[in-house]
């Protein structure tokens, strides 16, 4: 089974599937919307998300003057692939130069799933033949470090660290050279994802940024922001605080593997609109697919 779809089993089987179910029904009426709607909430749409894909189904019925609910099933399919498109137009192209760092910023809250993303993303640009290394920008947490340290012995693949409770910024600052030293092709970021009151987390997001930039003027090339996909509409607003902060450029959904409620993509697609590049389908260093609009939406319905 190809990952996208093995990541949305759980969404496919459940939900969906009871809105795939709606259009069994024998004509388009009130009712129809109403239930539609009330699934998707609970899909994790989000209610403006849904209240607009709605609105543009409906349009769409008129205008087609469809009668047939099957055919209304597919002016859905349709609209959320749309949905979907919009977003991902916004992906900038990835350049890759073979021995010039591509500087990938991971961020976002702890647990949601960094780690384990970084690990992937390095498996994902070895599988492409690209050189990797890794920096452990979270110097709060000696797990953390610990953690990025294991995974690069795993993967073979360079772990530039200090100290825990070193200053974020020396760490990032001696990856870059590292990096620009060895000439190696991908250089992916940890930061730290603690959300406490008193310590602010964007600042130093922007400190760490900034000593990005001060080694390449146009990097990071990338900042990723890893969403939980089980903690539903939680994650669209920690998606809204980090793509403010720290300029997010792409988004990758973890755990979509452990959750029912596949929706929350196209909350976050057409709420911020900031593309989806990679989800996490499972717990294992392979289980990273890229996104992609058309299968994301085939595989929530069949
Ligand atoms: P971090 O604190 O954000 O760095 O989170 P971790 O990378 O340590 O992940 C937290 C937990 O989520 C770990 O137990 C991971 O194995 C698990 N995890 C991460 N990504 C996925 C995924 O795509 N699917 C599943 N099922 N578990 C995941």
């Amino acid at each position: 089974e190809p990952k996208i779809e093995a990541g949305l089993r759980k969404s496919r089987r459940g939900i969906f599937r009871d809105i795939a179910a709606l259009f069994e029904r024998s004509e388009i009426d009130e009712e129809l919307y109403e239930d539609l709607e009330a699934l998707l909430i609970q899909a994790d749409l989000g209610v403006e998300t849904t209240v607009a894909l709605l609105d543009n189904l409906r349009q769409r019925v008129r205008r087609e003057g469809i009668k047939d609910p099957a055919e209304a099933r597919e002016a859905l399919r349709d609209e959320m692939v749309a949905l979907l498109e919009e977003a991902t137009r916004n992906r900038k192209v990835k350049i890759y130069q073979r021995g010039v760092p591509f500087v990938t910023l991971v961020v976002g809250v702890n647990g949601t799933g960094k780690t384990t993303t970084i690990a992937k993303l390095a498996r994902y640009h070895q599988d492409q033949g690209r050189s990797v290394m890794l920096v452990a920008g979270d110097t709060f947490r000696a797990a953390a470090i610990d953690q990025l340290k294991v995974w690069g012995e795993r993967l073979g693949v360079p772990v530039i660290s200090h100290t825990p409770g070193a200053d974020p910024g020396a760490v990032v600052f001696d990856g870059m050279q590292a990096a620009f030293n060895r000439g190696v092709d991908i250089l992916l970021i940890d930061t730290a994802g603690r959300l406490h009151t008193k310590y602010n987390l964007m600042e130093e997001l922007k400190k760490v940024r900034r000593v990005i930039q001060r080694h390449v003027p146009e990097a990071p090339q990338e900042v990723l922001l890893v969403i939980d996909a089980t903690t539903g509409q939680n994650g669209l607003v920690q998606a809204r605080m980090f793509t403010e902060a720290a300029g997010v450029t792409d988004i990758a959904i973890a755990k979509l593997d452990g959750t029912a409620k596949g929706g929350i993509a196209f909350a976050i697609a057409r709420e911020l609109g900031t593309p989806i590049s990679y989800v996490g389908t499972g717990e294992k260093v392979t289980d990273l697919a890229e996104f992609d609009p058309e299968t994301y939406v085939d595989a929530l319905f069949f």
